[in-house]
């Protein structure tokens, strides 16, 4: 039983928004779910409160579009004893839009009726622990401006004032800040941190798109970490690259440390930046 269900946003809308990679031709607008909802300040407040006692308890918890990050799928992954590609087959859909310049993966729901979330049951939530980063943030939305150059991309915080979720009139009063300290999203994000860096890289200033196979990596690296640690030990990207013993010791074993050293790898495969060094007689095989 936990301690709280935490919602997402029911309907068609995407439900709140994780730093989208939302296309660099639209520079400093925010997803459209976002874009007219009330904006918070980090310190500026907000009432909410959710508890089983409440009407709304696990009806949040269905037809709704939770976008997952990569901390999102590996924890779900290793809560639930599969791999990372065995959770993407089961549990996420990729959705395909004109303006979508990344892959997304997206948490499926059950089948009609009610399309609930795989996870819910009377009780609440059953993986509250490794929920994704959506619940987490609920009611809060985030949304990260594309870059532009010479300028960092700050987060945009939003409310989400949703009519069915009763949790708005409790008296329980939070700061943003307080919110993510709560819900212990400041960790994970941390972690992940260089995923956020590459979805508002500059590279992306003025529209380019990644190729159909720098697509196919940064799915694999940010997503599928087992498949991840699988090209880094079953190929030949240990004779490509000078990396120290220690650093290779720990990817074997370390989910963490192979996740930071593929937001860095990519960095190299996707944006040809010096993040890694290729061995002086290096193979002559593509990343
Ligand atoms: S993961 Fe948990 S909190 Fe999120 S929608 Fe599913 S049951 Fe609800
Ligand atoms: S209060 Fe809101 S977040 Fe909590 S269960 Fe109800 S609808 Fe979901």
């Amino acid at each position: 039983m936990k301690k709280k269900a935490v919602g997402v946003k029911r309907g068609k809308t995407t439900a709140k928004s994780m730093p989208k990679p939302t296309s660099a031709a639209r520079a400093h607008t925010l997803p459209a779910a976002l874009r007219d909802r009330r904006k918070l300040e980090p310190d500026g407040e907000f009432r909410f409160g959710c508890h089983r006692g409440l009407p709304c308890y696990t009806d949040c918890c269905a037809d709704v579009n939770i976008l997952l990050t990569p901390m999102d799928v590996l924890g779900l992954s290793r809560r639930l004893g599969i791999t990372t590609g065995e959770f993407i087959a089961r549990h996420t859909l990729t959705p395909v839009t004109k303006d979508l310049h990344l892959p997304v993966l997206m948490l499926r729901m059950e089948e009609e009726p009610g399309r609930k979330c795989p996870f819910v049951d009377a009780q609440g939530c059953t993986v509250y622990e490794d929920r994704p980063w959506s619940c987490r943030m609920y009611p809060v939305g985030m949304g990260l401006p594309p870059a532009r150059a010479g300028d960092e991309p700050e987060p945009v915080y939003v409310l989400f004032e949703d009519d069915f979720c009763k949790g708005r009139n409790e008296p329980g009063k939070w700061t943003v800040a307080q919110w993510r300290t709560d819900q212990n999203v400041t960790d994970r994000e941390e972690i992940e941190s260089g995923y956020r860096e590459l979805i508002s890289h500059p590279w992306f200033i003025g529209g380019r798109q990644l190729d159909a196979k720098r697509m196919e990596l940064f799915h694999t690296a940010c997503y599928d970490l087992d498949k991840f640690r699988d090209f880094v030990f079953g190929s030949s990207f240990l004779a490509r690259f000078e990396l120290e013993d220690a650093l290779v010791a720990k990817l074997r074993t370390d989910d963490e440390a192979l996740m930071r050293f593929a937001f860095r790898w990519l960095r190299f495969a996707l944006f040809a930046e010096p993040t890694l060094k290729l061995r002086e007689a290096a193979p002559q095989t593509r990343h």
